[in-house]
């Protein structure tokens, strides 16, 4: 039975994950979720039900748009895939829970500021602020141990991003300092300062990428907030085993 909701719940993140490429490009925008309809940027042509099947379709039309060929951005249907991915990995690790609810709303957050961050730069308060209070209050009913560790976290996250943001003059933007407090409601403490860590880490290997594969001399800004998510996502499944893990290397 669990094997079916695990296939039921892939299926809800496809679904929802493409719903998420819409919200991380239109908000940022200020444009509204729910009209115009979903169209090609480049030529405007609607798409019709055929074009919007996650996934599906990109495999489908071969990444080009079907009225004017343009290429599709291979971003949209991997935040697709991604989505599915974690939204069943969320499901078959904490069952039906208000836990998993937490889960949810974690990784939604997490795939449209990455969608919003990789496109604009930009991590909105407009996203941050209705997760980061849904969150909060669900930490009350599903809380961690201590129940305090939650706020402790958001607190510490808030902060040593602050200082870093401070220290580094404008390396840091201010959606990423909120984003951290978010992440320390949902992680508490220790695996805050983890997601920290591995995020510094990943977004280093994503830099050295980008400055090879860009000509050098031309510096441009790479945004650090895909990093955190995918930081954030292996320290909430992993990181206790992962910390422990590295903890007897020194034993
Ligand atoms: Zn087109």
């Amino acid at each position: 039975m669990t094997a079916v909701w695990v296939g039921f719940f892939f299926i809800y993140g496809l679904v929802f994950g493409s719903f998420y490429n819409v919200v991380g490009l239109r908000v940022p925008k200020k444009e509204s979720i729910v009209s115009p309809p979903s169209h090609c940027t480049v030529c405007d042509r609607r798409l019709t039900a055929l074009d919007l099947i996650p996934v599906g379709s990109y495999l489908f039309l071969r990444g080009k748009c079907r009225g004017c060929g343009t290429k599709i951005n291979a971003i949209y249907p991997l935040m697709e895939l991604v989505t599915g991915v974690l939204f069943s990995l969320a499901f078959y690790y904490l069952g039906f829970s208000i836990e998993l609810l937490v889960a949810l709303l974690f990784i939604s957050m997490l795939v449209i500021i990455t969608v919003s961050d990789t496109a604009y730069m930009l991590i909105p308060n407009k996203i941050l602020l209705p997760f980061g209070i849904a969150i909060a209050l669900l930490r009350f009913v599903s809380p961690l141990e201590p129940w305090w560790d939650s706020f402790l976290g958001a607190a510490v996250g808030f902060l040593v991003l602050f200082l870093i943001a401070i220290m580094s003059k404008g390396g840091m933007g201010g959606g990423d300092i909120k984003l951290f407090f978010v992440i320390g409601l949902v992680l508490g403490t220790k695996l805050t300062l983890f997601t920290l860590f591995l995020a510094a880490l990943i977004g280093s290997i994503v830099g050295i990428i980008h400055l090879r594969r860009t000509r050098q001399g031309r510096k441009t800004p790479v945004p650090f907030g895909p990093s955190i998510a995918v930081a954030a996502v292996i320290s909430y499944f992993y990181g206790n085993a992962l910390v422990g893990w590295y903890l007897t290397l020194f034993t």
